[in-house]
C-alpha cells in the first residue's frame, strides 16, 4: 500500500508516499523537484491542520508526506504530471496508482488530489441552477469550508475526513488513550511507558473493528478504477459531462480529448449546447484538434454567457497557437466564478495559470488578494498585453 497508518502508544502517523513522474516537457530536474517540494509541504500543512496535528478519537493524528521522482515504484502512488492548467485526477484510496496531475496545481489542489488518495471522494458538482457549481458539504459562514468541495479560500481537512481516513485505512486508537487523555497526562506518562505492550494486547481484537469498517471499503473498492469510455459514441460521451458528476464528467472529458479528428463535427455542434457543461468540454477537447474551421468556431465562444466556457476556449486557442484569447483571460482575472472540471477551482485562479502558461511571465496574481491588489495585478498584466502587439505567440 502506498498510504499506511501506524501507530504508537496515542500517536497515530499517516503515511502518504506518492512518486511523481515529470512529462510536463517544459520543467527541467531542478525546477520539478521544486515543485514537488512545494506540493509535499502544502499538503502536509492542509492535512496537518493549523494546529500541526489532527484529532481521531482520544489519539493524535500526523499526517506525513513523502515524495519521490520517477515511475513505478513499489508502495508508492504513482502521479503523472503534464503541462497544465488542466484537469487533474487521483485513484480513490491507500492502493491507488493512477494519479494525472498538472504542472500549474496549486498546494490546494494537490492537497484535494491527497484526500482522494486517502479514500476521500468528491464533495461537489455541477447540478445547480443551469449547470452551476455546488458545494454538497457547505460549512456555517465564517468555518472553513471542506478541501473536498473547493480548493480556494479557507479550504481545510475536516474532522469528518480524519475519522473516514482513520476507518478506511483499518486504524485504531486503544481505548486507553482516552483515560490518559481525561487523567493529568504528565502524571500518567511514566505509567503509560510501563504498561504499554499489555493495554496493546487488551485492544479492541482486529477482527471486529475490521468488521465495523468493511461496509465502507466495499464502496471504496467499487469507485478505486475509473469508468472505460472507450466504446461510448461521442454523444454518450457529452451526456456524461451533461451529468455533473466530478467523476463522470472527467472521465468523459479525457476520453474526447483523445477521440481525435473523427470527434470534430459533434464537437463543433456541441459549442452551441444550451449545457454550460457540454460547452466547457467541447471547446476544450477541440483545442486538441486543429483547423481554421475550429479555430472561428472556438472565438465565438470567447463571449459565452458561462466564464469556465470564455477561459477554456481561449485556452484551447492559445493551445492552436492563437492568441484571441488573451484579453477574455485577463477579464477573466476580475471576477470568481467556479471553473467546471477536477477539482473545483476559480476561473480566475484557471486563467491566470492559463495566461503564464502561453506568456511564460509570472506576474503575482492572487484570487484572495484584496480588491486593489488583485486589480494591480490585473493592470500588470494588461500592460503587458498592450505590449506584446499582433505578432505574438503562445507559448
Ligand atoms: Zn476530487
Amino acid at each position: 500500500m502506498a498510504t499506511t497508518v501506524s501507530r504508537v502508544g496515542c500517536r497515530i502517523t499517516v503515511t502518504v508516499r506518492i512518486e511523481f513522474r515529470n512529462n510536463t516537457g517544459r520543467l527541467n530536474a531542478a525546477q520539478f523537484q521544486q515543485l514537488v517540494n512545494g506540493w509535499e509541504q502544502s499538503i502536509e500543512a492542509l492535512w496537518n491542520g493549523s494546529t500541526g496535528s489532527q484529532r481521531y478519537r482520544c489519539c493524535t493524528v500526523t499526517f506525513n508526506v513523502v515524495t519521490k521522482i520517477g515511475q513505478g515504484t513499489n508502495g508508492y502512488h504513482q502521479v503523472n504530471v503534464v503541462a497544465g492548467p488542466q484537469t487533474s485526477v487521483a485513484g480513490l484510496g491507500p492502493g491507488s496508482t493512477n494519479g494525472r496531475w498538472d504542472d500549474q496545481d496549486t498546494g490546494a489542489v494537490a492537497a484535494h488530489e491527497t484526500g482522494h488518495l486517502l479514500c476521500l471522494p468528491d464533495e461537489y458538482d455541477y447540478n445547480g441552477p443551469g449547470g452551476a457549481y455546488r458545494n454538497l458539504n457547505p460549512q456555517p459562514a465564517g468555518q472553513p469550508q471542506s478541501i473536498m468541495a473547493q480548493t480556494w479560500g479557507n479550504a481545510a481537512a475536516l474532522q469528518e475526513h480524519i475519522d473516514a481516513v482513520m476507518e478506511c485505512t483499518d486504524a485504531t486508537c486503544p481505548w486507553y488513550c482516552c483515560i490518559f487523555r481525561w487523567i493529568d497526562w504528565l502524571v500518567l506518562r511514566r505509567v503509560l511507558r510501563i504498561f504499554r505492550p499489555l493495554f496493546d494486547r487488551l485492544s479492541l481484537p482486529r477482527r471486529l473493528s475490521n468488521r465495523l469498517t468493511s461496509e465502507r471499503e466495499g464502496t471504496i473498492a467499487d469507485r478505486r478504477d475509473r469508468p472505460s469510455m472507450k466504446h461510448h459514441s461521442i454523444d454518450s460521451l457529452l451526456d456524461e459531462v451533461r451529468s455533473g458528476d466530478p467523476d463522470r464528467l472527467t472521465a468523459a472529458y479525457d476520453e474526447l480529448l483523445d477521440r481525435g479528428d473523427d470527434a470534430v463535427p459533434s464537437l463543433r455542434e456541441a459549442l452551441d449546447d444550451e449545457s454550460p457543461l457540454v460547452r466547457w468540454a467541447a471547446a476544450g477537447a477541440l483545442g486538441g484538434v486543429g483547423s481554421d474551421e475550429v479555430t472561428q468556431s472556438l472565438q465565438e465562444r470567447l463571449d459565452d454567457p458561462n466564464a469556465s466556457v470564455r477561459v477554456v476556449a481561449a485556452q484551447s486557442l492559445a493551445r492552436l497557437g492563437d492568441s484571441a484569447g488573451v484579453p477574455a483571460l485577463i477579464r477573466a482575472l476580475e471576477q470568481d466564478d467556479v471553473m467546471i472540471g477536477h477539482p473545483p477551482e476559480l476561473t480566475s485562479d484557471y486563467a491566470v495559470q492559463v495566461l503564464r502558461s502561453v506568456s511564460g511571465e509570472r506576474f503575482g496574481f492572487d484570487s484572495s488578494a484584496p480588491a486593489y491588489e488583485r486589480a494591480r495585478a490585473v493592470e500588470r498584466w494588461e500592460e503587458w498585453w498592450d505590449e506584446q502587439g499582433e505578432e505574438f505567440t503562445p507559448r
